[in-house]
């Protein structure tokens, strides 16, 4: 096998070697599309490279005999001599889309003597020029290193010296000139331009191979979890090009609308203009409809490539074209990124017009994608005028203070401030700050420019190109208009309109859609998992509801006792002496919970409500320590506080997480338990009597021993009989140990919830309220994959839930399995809650929809083969 192969040879070749953009180009080229001839090199060329630090044997004349062949094809030589040379990009290609992550270069192999040339057979001494210009400023930038602004500055000096306002309005004798200072400014830092086709070749593979290890490239893959050790191919092209005129251009187009799933050709173009031109967002381009006036021919031709692309790929398609001189070329193409709002509705579409199942369809929404979908959105009735307008790149609303570089919405963010990122357009530097931004806002680039088509993305709602924005970078300050702001003011915009407000604007609950519904309700008859909403008042259990939750796997009885009203009286049971005491408190509480119920069971009538009892350490409702000690050493201690702070220095606890809560505290204080019960019996009495259908169920907190739970259960039991009623009643599996002795459990309770949260915490020995002084370093650096308080840890903490179902089920066949962390409403992990067979899933309520489908994807994933169009 080589490291080497033509568009035309790489049959039986999948992404993994040729990366996705190499493998789209020769997928082209055998179905008869317009793309330039070219040839890939491996990305096992790539980590062969990587490895030894130098190309590995035989690359070099295997490259060599490739660029032959392009001579041959194209009747040009690469580094000229009669007539026009041959021109190549050198593009990078991940076998994941890494948009922007990784360096192209155009025009290769112009020299001196080539410009020349170039200029004679095209009868165009500028764009000769231009072409030259692009690439030793390319080159300066991606192989040599330098920094972009050098360049920049240079070429804003020239447009000034010639009194031109755009690249375009620069002649060929002002190129140049700016050639000749970008050769001196490169000169100057110790470095050459070579002007020898084939160093030139060789230091821009060189540089893309490296470029897989540049630190942006390393903070999209960690952001999208791809693998650090896949490596990029390196795809050289013939050039063509889209810059000899006002009959030549380029764009991009998608086969549907990426920001809403609208059906039909969208996208832009940008006419006498060079690949990059667009994607960078330096000029802003036209939609391509407007090709349909002007251009109709060729708006025709780019539409019908749109739909046999799409048609082959069997989804939405991002794709990348030149026009020169009139004829199109096609340089791109990939499954498109999308909103998720865009998403839902391309898949549903799909399905419907028969492109592809409805099984697929389920498959190809990210699950956990489906809570932006509720994002809040502006309320067109209540919105102010707006300051200014952009394009619509990302929709959904963002409020926060304006933020002028990511650095800053990196710091701001992590001092917990809502921030809006504004720029005057955004690079792939930018990528962490626009992660942790609520919003974007650029003063430049289209619908496809890099800020537009990350935020789309990352689901982050962005506005750009907005004329009216302007920055000014070393005050620290901006215009919208004639409005004028300062970095911290906050702003408001409207990622779904392009609209951009000054101040706060009201925000509306979002809405889950038609579409979306459509595809839940395909989901449904695959969904073998049972979801269930954790909710602690009657309000998230409508809401919860409404969203399709089958019940609540979790109500948190502590938060019922954390309100202003209420505290009082918990505090007043903690510090009681006298029975008489006690008894008042326990009887307000009583009257609490039970109110608390009625809501709740009302909310849920007909559907299971699994009631905690009491979880949290005693100390959570009293005054912090250190508050009253300061108050004790400054002799401002209120009379009754010298009993408190006694009582508080008693209950503190020096690792309260693995301390006096769960059920240690119900059997030391069991008329606590008993209360509770008590409540949520009585409860259950009235509804009944007023005819309704409660259903709620009794949970035991952090158990580690069977004894535990057999002692809880006496207290339980005496109430039942008290009240002449009895309700299921089960535990929580939440340490450990609980886990491996799941089988000496099982047999006394009707069920077990697996509290995932707590779990994940004892088994790897975290605390998640302390883990930030190493968990960022830890995920950055990836020493855990991925964080395990969010996604279920498999390998450790599957193990104890797999082992906990096995013995349990075993020894109690009727025993009831769900799972109530967060992780419930995590997609992966959702999978293997269906993986383990158990009956249910509990997640917030803004995570059901995300575990319905997730469920249903779990079902589907285990019966059918999963990527079933390879090409896609
Ligand atoms: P990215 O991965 O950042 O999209 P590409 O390799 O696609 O980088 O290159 C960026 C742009 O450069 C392309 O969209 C295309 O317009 C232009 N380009 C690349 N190769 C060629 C070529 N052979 N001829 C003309 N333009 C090209
Ligand atoms: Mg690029
Ligand atoms: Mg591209």
């Amino acid at each position: 096998m080589g490291w080497v192969y033509a568009f035309t040879e790489t049959k039986g070749l999948g992404k993994e070697l040729l990366g996705g953009k190499g493998f789209a180009l020769a997928e082209m080229t055998r179905l008869g599309f317009p793309v330039p001839p070219g040839f890939t090199l491996t990305t096992e060329a790539c980590r062969a490279y990587l490895e030894r630090g130098a190309f590995p044997e035989g690359l070099w004349e295997e490259v060599r005999e490739q660029v032959e062949r392009l001579e041959a094809a194209t009747g040009k030589r690469f580094g000229g001599g009669e007539g026009l040379p041959l021109l190549v990009s050198v593009r990078s290609g991940a076998p994941v889309s890494m948009p922007g992550m990784m360096d192209t270069i155009l025009n290769l192999g112009l020299t001196r003597a080539g410009v020349a040339a170039l200029a004679e057979a095209s009868g165009n001494p500028r764009f000769a020029w231009d072409s030259y210009r692009r690439l030793v400023q390319m080159y300066g930038e991606v192989v040599l290193g330098l920094a972009a602004e050098g360049f920049e500055r240079l070429l804003d000096r020239a447009k000034v010296l010639a009194g031109a306002e755009r690249d375009v309005d620069l002649s060929a004798a002002d190129l140049e000139r700016l050639v000749a200072a970008y050769q001196e400014h490169i000169g100057a830092q110790g470095r050459t331009f070579p002007d020898d086709p084939w160093r030139q070749l060789e230091g821009a593979v060189r540089a893309v191979f490296e470029s897989w290890n540049n630190p942006r490239a390393r903070t999209y893959r960690r952001l999208y979890e791809i693998p650090d050790d896949l490596g990029t191919a390196v795809n050289v092209q013939a050039m063509v090009f889209g810059n000899l005129g006002d009959d030549s251009g380029t764009g991009v187009g998608f086969s549907r609308n990426p920001a809403t799933g609208e059906r039909g050709l969208y996208g832009e173009y940008l006419k006498n203009a060079q690949g990059e031109d667009v994607v960078a967002g330096v000029r802003t381009p036209q939609p391509l409809e407007r090709l349909r006036e002007s251009e109709p021919e060729l708006y025709e031709a780019i539409a019908d490539v749109a739909a046999r692309l799409e048609a082959h790929f069997r989804d939405m398609q991002d794709f990348e074209f030149t026009v020169e001189r009139g004829r199109l070329y096609l340089l791109q193409t990939r499954t498109g990124k999308r909103t998720p709002e865009a998403a839902v509705r391309i898949a549903v579409e799909m399905a419907e017009e028969g492109a592809v199942s409805r099984e697929e369809a389920l498959l190809r929404v990210d699950a956990n994608t489906l809570p932006g979908l509720l994002r809040a959105r502006i309320d067109p009735d209540r919105a102010p005028d707006p300051v200014a307008e952009g394009l619509p790149a990302s929709p959904g609303a963002a409020v926060g203070h304006a933020v002028l570089d990511a650095e800053t919405a990196e710091s701001w963010a992590g001092r917990g401030l809502p921030v809006v990122l504004v720029r005057p357009e955004t690079t792939p530097e930018d990528i962490s700050g626009m992660y942790i931004a609520r919003g974007i806002l650029t003063a430049r680039g289209g619908m496809t420019s890099h800020a537009a088509v990350v935020a789309r993305g990352m689901g982050v709602p962005a506005v750009v190109g907005v004329a009216a924005l302007s920055l000014n970078l070393e005050e620290r300050s901006f215009r919208l208009g004639d409005r004028s702001f300062k970095e911290g003011d906050v702003i408001s915009l409207d990622g779904a309109t392009g609209r951009v407000f000054a101040g706060e604007v009201a925000l509306s609950e979002g809405g889950s859609g038609a579409y979306l519904q459509r595809l839940l309700a395909w989901a449904e008859p695959h969904r073998k998992l049972g979801v269930r909403a954790n909710a602690d008042t009657p309000a998230d259990a409508r809401r919860a509801r409404e969203l399709g939750a089958e019940g609540i796997g979790l109500v948190r009885t502590e938060h019922m006792f954390f309100d202003p009203e209420r505290i009082p009286w918990v505090r007043a049971l903690i510090l009681a002496e006298t029975e008489k005491e006690e008894r008042e408190a326990l009887d307000r509480l009583f009257a609490f919970q039970r109110a608390d119920f009625l809501g709740l069971l009302e909310a849920m009538d007909g559907l299971p409500v699994t009631v905690r009892l009491l979880d949290p350490p005693l100390h959570e409702f009293l005054p912090p320590l250190v508050e009253l000690e300061r108050k004790e050493a400054a002799g401002a201690l209120a009379p009754g506080e010298t009993k408190l702070l006694a009582q508080v220095r008693q209950l503190h606890e020096v690792n309260p997480m693995l301390g006096f809560r769960g059920v240690r505290l119900l059997l030391v204080r069991p008329e606590i338990l008993r209360m509770q019960v008590e409540a949520l019996l009585s409860a259950t009495r009235v509804l009944r009597e007023q005819g309704r259908d409660p259903r709620p169920e009794l949970m035991i907190p952090l158990v580690s021993t069977a004894e535990e739970v057999e002692q809880a259960l006496a207290v339980v039991r005496e109430v039942f009989a008290e009240f002449d009623l009895s309700l299921p009643v089960g535990t929580m599996i939440e340490t450990p140990r609980a886990a491996l002795v799941a089988g000496a459990i099982a047999p006394l309770v009707d069920f077990f919830s697996f509290g995932t949260n707590d779990l994940t915490q004892l088994t790897f020995g975290i605390s998640r309220d302390d883990a930030g002084h190493f968990l960022p370093r830890y995920l950055d650096d990836r020493t855990f994959p991925t964080d395990p308080t969010e996604r279920l840890d498999a390998e450790a903490v599957g193990r104890l839930l797999e082992i906990a179902v096995r013995e349990g089920r075993a020894a109690n066949p009727g025993l009831k399995l769900g799972l109530c962390g967060e992780h419930g409403g995590e997609a992966q992990s959702v999978h293997l809650a269906h993986a383990l067979g158990l009956d249910y899933v509990s997640a917030s309520p803004f995570r059901v929809l995300t575990a319905r489908l997730a469920a249903a994807q779990a079902t589907l994933q285990l019966t059918e083969p999963q990527d079933r169009s390879s090409a896609g």
